[in-house]
């Protein structure tokens, strides 16, 4: 070979080989972890070798040839299709349901076949001969190996079906631009491949390079891989960057400076509610802005445009499907020849919005009433204690305690309590205004916190209105319920300075109300203290007054109006404290039902009357009626009337020598179970007496629905029959009323004899009070019933 010759050689395969060397590293360069890389640079390693075998092949001599064809060139050449099979497969995997292992026994089904053949017929089944046609080498293929050309030919046709169908089938844009590219540089590659037949059959024999189809065809092969890679078939990091912004969820939104968009990715199309790109270009980003933001973000833009970025700017949007939506805006500025653009980057945060506006809500409001709470509460309190002192105004704390809730909890089950807690919210709500706050505390304690008042009066009348509010009951399951209210009052700057101090006092006060009877309010005063300090040890020890044997029963004897006869007793309990003297029920009795401890003192009381009014029944006091007070929530304990039944078997009195008295309230308030109790009382014999009548607000229609034997007249009417001319009419009424519906009349607190000579000429039944006798002890009370 001259020397001519072989410089020629060299160029002629060593540039290809160059080539190709330098396309495979480019390809590795741009991502080399990635799969398709990884077998694009093989497939092109295994070819530049191909080729740097052939150029062995020509340069060494001619015995050489059939070896390191067969043995190199060949396996070079179909592992590099084997390997291009193999890339297109994996590169389309998501499109079909082959295997990993299928795909790799599929595309190397060539290989392998060369291989068995070799191995087997040995070289000279696939190549017959070697021809040295001048210094270039030709091998003479036998039949066997152009099977195996068909093979190839067959596979690079194969490639260009995977990537046609996997266009076709591909569920993104991004996968079908990706395959079009591919499906073009393979038939770019096979278009090359008979061009390059066609030319060197009509110049053969002039062009006696036969053998070196392959080789320009893999030269073409390089190319097109090179050029699809430059229209970024291959995975690389700006075609990370591009599936971020297909697949990203934040909108990505390209505008120019009058803020027309001109690009959006689908992240951005589904915000503004658009299905098509091409629906939104050239619109303008404000057209979607909330009016009210529009005008401020289009100034904002335009002094920002084209210097300032934005960062976390949030915006109000209203998108083509009419939904708000609340979003954050970043921009940057890029610059695309020589306009400026801004990309901005949308992140949709409405239901973070929602969720962290609810998570203040829930922090700040009570959930069922809907009221903010007392965290709440607190909070405005001091901020307006702090407005206020420097200004002259007043602030006023008012605490609401419900008398009855507990009642509506026990009988009708939480349910429906918390119905009425919700419809007193509702009520209170009616009842202030913007100066107010009012708050839910817990339970059943409601607060209100007038920011500022002028006038002392202003709360004081905000208070009778509440109170007022209370005096209409609330319906649940249609019955009506009274559950008053009990009010404390406090005030800035007189009562305490402190936000604390305030909300104490005003418990107190509401704590004095709850004591006289509660459904009243108060103001506070520094006297109450003592009130609350007092009943603080009374509780200590009334916890252990029971065990101490320190309640006592005193008997008031009742008189027949007619005869002036002794024919009955009210039990009435005293408690002899070692520590505190004697005590009376109206100090103790508020305290034993809202501590619980009623109901042990009250089934004593019924024991002790019981015990001793059997005693006076054997002693021959005939028609001699014991009455015995049942307070009310003793009486709403669901076993009262068996603890009664069982009281009256062990002590063997009469049950129709006893008389319960209990009071209006209790049975209004929750009619239909007080009325089974009571017929199931009046079923054992027993009588019952209404107590206080006249003060509640039961009406004379409801007690006829009810098995009542007895009403007793309230002693405030008694006292004021001779005090104004009206007193009197008012117990005629209800005299005259009672023996219409049948009912036996007691009047209560007889002190004079006018007062006892009126009730006499009325007809009312029977009368007990200081004019006949205070309320006796044992002993004294038995001395009596001696004497008369
Ligand atoms: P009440 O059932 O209305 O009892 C009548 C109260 O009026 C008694 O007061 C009695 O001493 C008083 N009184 C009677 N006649 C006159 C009078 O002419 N003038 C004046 N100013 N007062 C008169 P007491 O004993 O202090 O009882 C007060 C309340 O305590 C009772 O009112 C009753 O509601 C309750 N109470 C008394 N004992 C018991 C008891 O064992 N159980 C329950 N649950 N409550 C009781
Ligand atoms: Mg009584
Ligand atoms: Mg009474």
């Amino acid at each position: 070979m001259s020397d001519y010759q072989s410089i020629m050689l060299l160029l002629f395969f060593i540039f290809p080989v160059m080539y190709m060397i330098d396309t495979a590293l480019v390809i590795i360069r741009r991502n080399a972890k990635h799969i398709e890389n990884r077998l694009a640079f093989l497939t092109i390693c295994l070819l530049a070798s191909m080729i740097f075998f052939q150029y062995l092949e020509q340069l060494l001599s001619a015995e050489y040839a059939l070896n390191i064809s067969a043995y190199m060139v060949y396996p070079a050449s179909i592992a590099a299709v084997s390997m291009s099979v193999l890339l297109h497969l994996t590169a389309t995997n998501s499109y079909h349901r082959l295997s990993r292992w299928s795909t790799i026994g599929i595309a190397f089904i060539p290989f392998i076949m060369y291989f068995l053949l070799l191995a087997i017929r040995g070289r000279e089944y696939l190549l017959e001969g070697v021809r040295v046609e001048g210094f270039w080498k030709q091998i003479e293929v036998a039949p066997a190996m152009t099977v195996i050309y068909g093979f190839l030919v067959m596979y690079s046709l194969l490639n260009v079906a995977i990537c046609l169908i996997a266009h076709y089938k591909a569920n993104n844009s991004v996968d079908r631009k990706r395959f079009m590219v591919l499906f073009k540089a393979n038939l770019f590659y096979q278009l090359a491949t008979i061009g390059v037949l066609i030319v060197y059959t009509a110049f053969s024999p002039y062009v006696y390079i036969s053998d070196s189809v392959i080789f320009l065809t893999t030269i073409i092969w390089s190319i097109s891989l090179r050029v699809y890679m430059k229209n970024d078939f291959l995975p690389s990091t700006s075609k990370k960057y591009e599936l971020l912004y297909h697949f990203s969820p934040t909108a990505i939104i390209m505008i120019d400076k009058n803020m027309i968009m001109k690009e959006v990715n689908p992240g951005a199309l589904r915000i503004l509610g658009f299905e098509k790109e091409e629906e939104l270009e050239n619109r303008s980003l404000s057209e979607f802005i909330v009016m009210n933001e529009r005008k401020d973000m289009e100034e904002a833009f335009a002094a920002s445009f084209p210097k300032d970025a934005w960062r976390n700017r949030e915006l109000t949007i209203v998108n083509r499907k009419g939904q708000k939506r609340a979003i954050l805006a970043d921009t940057e500025m890029m610059a695309e020849g020589k306009d400026w653009f801004l990309l901005m980057v949308i992140r949709d945060i409405t239901q973070q919005q929602e969720e962290s506006r609810l998570i203040h809500f829930l922090a700040h409001h009570d959930t069922l009433t809907k009221l903010p709470n007392r965290y709440h509460f607190n909070r405005e309190l001091e901020a307006s204690l702090k407005a206020v002192k420097s200004s002259k105004a007043l602030l006023g704390v008012m605490l609401i305690d419900l008398d009855r809730f507990k009642l509506i909890n026990d009988t009708l089950g939480h349910q429906f309590g918390d119905q009425a807690l919700i419809d007193v919210a509702q009520r209170l709500r009616q009842n202030v205004d913007h100066r107010h706050l009012l708050a839910r505390l817990g339970g059943d304690e409601f607060i209100i916190l007038i920011k500022e008042a002028e006038e002392y009066d202003e709360i004081v009348s905000l208070a009778e209105n509440i109170h007022l509010a209370f005096q209409l009951p609330i319906t649940l399951q249609g019955q009506d319920f009274y559950l008053g209210g009990s009010i404390g009052i406090s005030v800035h700057p007189f009562d305490d300075d402190s936000s604390d101090g305030l909300i104490k006092r005003a418990d107190i006060a509401m704590y004095n109300a709850k004591h006289s009877g509660g459904n009243q309010y108060r103001l506070y005063t520094n006297e109450m203290i003592a009130l609350v300090q007092r009943d603080v040890k009374l509780e200590k020890h009334l916890r252990k007054a029971l065990k101490r044997k320190e309640f006592v029963l005193h008997y008031q004897p009742q008189i027949n109006l007619a005869s002036g006869q002794l024919i009955g007793a009210e039990a009435l309990i005293r408690w002899q404290s070692v520590e505190l003297g004697m005590v009376h029920p109206g100090e103790f009795i508020t305290l034993a039902e809202q501590t619980g401890l009623i109901n042990e003192i009250g089934q004593w009381v019924i024991a002790e009357a019981c015990q001793q009014g059997k005693l006076w029944q054997e002693q021959g006091w005939n028609d001699f009626m014991l009455s015995v007070n049942v307070s009310s929530r003793q009486f709403m304990q669901p076993d009262f009337v068996n603890k009664v039944q069982e009281i009256l078997r062990s002590s063997g009195l009469e049950p129709d020598r006893l008389c319960l008295e209990i009071t209006e309230s209790m049975v209004v308030n929750n009619l239909n179970v007080a009325r089974k109790m009571l017929d199931e009382l009046v079923a054992l014999g027993i009588h019952i007496a209404i107590d206080d009548f006249g003060t509640g607000y039961s009406s004379l229609s409801v007690l006829r629905q009810l098995p009542i034997a007895i009403i007793k007249i309230d002693r405030s009417f008694i006292t004021d029959m001779d005090a104004y001319q009206g007193g009197l009419s008012i117990v005629k009424t209800i005299v005259s009323m009672g023996h219409d519906l049948q009912k036996q009349v007691v009047a209560e607190g007889v002190e004079t004899l006018d007062q006892y000579e009126q009730l006499k000429q009325l007809g009312c039944d029977k009368a007990q009070g200081y004019y006949y006798h205070k309320p006796l002890p044992l002993l004294e009370f038995n001395k009596l019933l001696i004497a008369r």
